[in-house]
């Protein structure tokens, strides 16, 4: 399996497609996911190629769970949410869609259920949504 420099991901880092961005540090990258399974739901990447956790170096991972944990404790405040939902996966046969290694986080509220998959959010209340994020973030 081959990483495949045209895959969605790849251009939202590029700049070549739009996206809610959040967050980046050298190593990554973070953006709203644009079918949300839960209000704050957001994707972090590394900047640097991988398809997924199968062909990532150990220093991708460091960088992609240390952001990730970051973007945890933000939604969480962000959306008043006591709890928080990490999902990820490899392959299509593991779950894949886009093929950038990506962490899904998701901020969840107690008895809540996740949106079915596949609706796509408006880009106003997205926009609203990452507002509450990036200032979450700066108290962090
Ligand atoms: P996975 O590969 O883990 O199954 O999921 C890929 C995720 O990327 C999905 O949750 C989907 O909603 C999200 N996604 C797909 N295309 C785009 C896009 O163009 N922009 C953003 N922000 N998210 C996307």
């Amino acid at each position: 399996m081959t990483y495949d420099p045209d895959n969605i991901f790849a251009k939202i880092l590029r700049g070549e497609l739009p996206c809610a961005k959040l967050y980046e540090d050298a190593e990554t990258f973070v953006f709203l996911d644009i079918m949300p399974r839960a209000d704050g739901h957001c994707l972090v990447i590394p900047k640097t190629p991988c398809r997924n956790i199968l062909d990532a170096s150990p220093a991708q991972m460091a960088a992609v769970m240390a952001t990730t944990q970051k973007m945890a404790r933000a939604v969480m405040a962000a959306f008043d949410a006591p709890g928080v939902t990490l999902q990820q996966f490899n392959e299509a046969a593991g779950g894949q869609e886009v093929f950038h290694l990506h962490v899904h986080v998701l901020p969840r509220h107690d008895g809540d259920r996740l949106r079915p998959p596949g609706q796509m959010a408006d880009p106003e209340v997205l926009a609203g949504h990452a507002e509450k994020i990036r200032a979450a973030l700066a108290q962090i």
